[in-house]
């Protein structure tokens, strides 16, 4: 098959947007390489090497990771994908980090999920995690097949401290806050596309008509989503 130009594709939403959800649809679909920044770094810590050090540091606080480390640590990765293209996860965060991607690398196309902020403090409130592998079970649509166990290691899940409604309203500010800009920057570039609504069952087919289009390949049709 004659090479298609590489679709460098971001996708934005707020924790708890479904974001993950619809991006995991996207690369079911299409088959394209998945970059998820917070994904790599657990991967780097577990393996404790020396730059995840500092970068753990971070982490624990709760801080993001200084924008010139995130990407030094996250360029590789983008680099080997650079031909083939990819969907980025949990990157940028910071008008200075898009930026600096976009130095680094055209990005092609941005998805901006939106979900109103009542929706999303509905759905963390019942959110549990498998810390060490950062798996997201929800008590009312995606419970384990355990009652507090990990699916497959069987390890306890744990609860959030910051998944309480006060504490998600302030972390949705926070993110707007950060967001707000990148979103400006990309649609200056003309490259980003908005997706509102509550659901992911109801996002996802509007992400994917317009994939279908922008992709303009014919995709595995038998894919289940
Ligand atoms: P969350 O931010 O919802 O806790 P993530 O898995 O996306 O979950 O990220 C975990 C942590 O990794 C963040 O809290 C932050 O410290 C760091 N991190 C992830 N992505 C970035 C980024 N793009 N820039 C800086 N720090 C990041």
């Amino acid at each position: 098959m004659a090479s298609q130009i590489a679709r460098r594709l971001v996708i934005l939403g707020a924790p708890g947007s479904g974001k993950s959800t619809i991006a995991t649809r996207i690369v079911k679909a299409y088959g394209m390489p998945y970059i998820v920044a917070g994904d790599l770094l657990r991967q780097n810590i577990k393996q404790q090497s020396e730059e995840s050090r500092t970068m753990k540091e971070y982490i624990n606080k709760g801080l993001l990771i200084p924008d010139d480390l995130i990407l030094k640590f996250l360029v590789d990765e983008l680099e080997k994908n650079r031909e083939q293209g990819f969907l980025l996860e949990g990157y940028p965060r910071t008008l200075n980090q898009a930026e600096m991607l976009y130095r680094q690398m055209k990005v092609d196309h941005v998805i901006a999920i939106h979900v109103p902020a009542d929706e999303i403090i509905n759905r963390l409130k019942d959110r549990w995690f498998h810390l060490s592998s950062g798996r997201v079970y929800n008590l009312l649509w995606r419970p384990p097949k355990e009652a507090g166990k990990d699916d497959i290691t069987g390890e306890p899940l744990a609860q959030r401290e910051d998944d309480k409604p006060a504490v998600i309203r302030h972390r949705l500010n926070a993110y707007n806050k950060n967001i707000n800009p990148i979103i400006q920057f990309y649609k200056q570039l003309g490259i980003l596309q908005d997706f509102h609504g509550r659901e992911s069952d109801k996002i996802w087919p509007e992400v994917k008509n317009y994939l279908d289009h922008i992709l303009k390949e014919p995709m595995n049709q038998k894919v289940a989503v």
